[in-house]
């Protein structure tokens, strides 16, 4: 991802380097001034380029899913994105707010006049345009502290983050009025109206609900289990329109309008009939309760499938490791359905290691050892943290000798991750690839 990013970045300043040193562009004028005012464009350019991006990631593009690995890599890249791009409008606002520094430091004479910078409008609509840009970076800072609180609740921010493309279109003004006149005649004009047509359309499509709608279906509750005091598990029926999904993928699931859609891992094989089973933790304010707010025969709406957290991606030739950590265990449990009918297939020795904080009332271990008592190529660890049976990175170097290469397939809390990852990287001696499937979208 952070590879992806820097690319995108570096054409875009490579397109404006070129521009900006063999177009003749630059105007006459004292460097300091001469700095500041390419500075200007550089930041402004990269911010709303990657804002763009940001858009355009938005929409849930399904073709990004195999390159980038999976909907939840697509999101992070969003995310990532977002914050690089109100990074760049930051210090895009404060070059423009140096001016008064630097006229206070050397005088105004070498400043480059204003005409030779100018987009094609007239001043009125300038200055509307440069407030309409100030108004937009404080929303969007404000926007980003409330992104990275992760305290301040998911609801109020996934609301106000709704916000998002009329913050943007109105970012598209700016551009449009304030980018040189001389810019649209060259390839960086040509780019930028390209990224700028792509983030509005996408913001459309935001702003008028589209997003998804091709991949929506209605479905009704046909069973509602509580198999811990914790855990809801959820059977639906989906009437028509659904294509199957692979074995790891999830769906975001509306069971009220209001509320709006949560992502939740499908957790049962697709047998080709429309029923689908997740399997929710109670982790949040929505999400608590949440059984006794569902009823048998209740129309939910869902849509997906997404995702590439698929075994079948990995080396048949490198070992595997899945690591569960608790609700993480979802999409596990479908690939072991899939695998129920389909013998060994032509997948390595496998372990799952599942750790749950009581294995005594944990809903899965017995489903688990189910499941896995007639697949004898994976063999299941539960690692239970009530008997002071943590997963460690020593207990899977320990179960998994360093030599071969080993891929680990994760789904659970990141720092668990962090924690193992930190640890086989240095065991392993850098022979390990990590494939996650993130709970995380914010
Ligand atoms: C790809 C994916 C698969 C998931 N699969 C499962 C699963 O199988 N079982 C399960 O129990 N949980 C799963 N989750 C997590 C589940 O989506 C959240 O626990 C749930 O949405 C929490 O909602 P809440 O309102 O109760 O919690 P809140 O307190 O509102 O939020 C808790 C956290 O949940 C996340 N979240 C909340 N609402 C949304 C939303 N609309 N969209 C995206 N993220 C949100 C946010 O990170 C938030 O910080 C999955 C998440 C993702 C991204």
């Amino acid at each position: 991802m952070k590879t992806l990013l820097a690319a995108f970045l570096a054409s875009i300043a490579f397109i404006w380097g070129w521009h900006a040193l063999y177009s003749n562009a630059l105007p006459p004028g004292d460097t300091l001034w001469l700095i500041r005012q390419e500075g200007l464009y550089l930041t402004g350019l990269l911010s709303i380029s990657l804002m763009s991006l940001v858009m355009l990631l938005a929409t849930r593009p399904a073709w990004l899913e195999t390159p980038l690995g999976g909907m939840d890599r697509v999101y992070r890249l969003h995310k990532w994105a977002g914050i690089l791009a109100i990074g760049f409008a930051a210090m895009h606002w404060l070059l423009e707010m140096s001016s008064d520094l630097i006229k206070a430091s050397i005088g105004k004479a070498g400043r480059p006049s204003k005409a030779d910078f100018a987009g094609f409008t007239g001043s009125f609509l300038r200055d509307f345009a440069e407030d309409f840009g100030e108004w937009v970076i404080y929303a969007m800072l404000i926007m980003l502290v409330l992104t990275l609180w992760k305290r301040f609740p998911y609801k109020f921010w996934h609301w106000l983050h709704r916000g998002m493309p009329v913050l943007y279109l109105m970012l598209v003004f700016h551009t449009v009025v304030l980018t040189p006149s001389a810019y649209w005649s060259s390839p960086i004009g040509a780019l930028l109206a390209i990224l700028l047509i792509g983030g509005t359309s996408a913001s459309i499509m935001s702003l008028s609900g589209r997003i998804g709608k091709r991949r929506k279906v209605q479905a009704s509750i046909v069973a509602i289990g509580q198999p811990s005091s914790d855990v809801t598990q959820i059977s639906c029926q989906i009437e028509n329109g659904w294509a199957g999904h692979q074995p790891g993928q999830f769906a975001f699931v509306t069971f009220n309008r209001l509320e709006g859609a949560h992502p939740f891992t499908i957790a049962s094989a697709d047998r080709g009939d429309g029923r689908l089973v997740f399997q929710i933790k109670a982790l949040g304010d929505y999400t608590h309760g949440l059984a006794h707010r569902l009823s048998i025969g209740q129309e939910i709406s869902i849509e997906g499938p997404y995702g590439r957290f698929d075994f079948r991606r990995g080396s048949p030739r490198v070992r595997q490791v899945w690591v569960a950590g608790g609700i993480g265990i979802t999409p596990f449990i479908a690939w072991l359905e899939f695998l129920q009918d389909k013998g060994a297939l032509d997948m390595p020795e496998t372990v799952l290691h599942y750790s749950t904080r009581d294995a005594c009332t944990d809903p899965f271990v017995r489903q688990l050892e189910q499941l896995c008592a007639k697949l004898p190529h994976v063999q299941l660890r539960v690692h239970d943290s009530k008997q002071g049976n943590y997963l460690t990175a020593e207990i899977l170097a320990r179960q998994h000798p360093p030599g071969k290469q080993a891929e680990i397939w994760f789904c659970g809390p990141q720092g668990m991750l962090d924690t193992l990852k930190a640890g086989l990287t240095r065991i392993w001696n850098g022979k390990l690839k990590i494939h996650q499937e993130a709970f995380q979208m914010r």
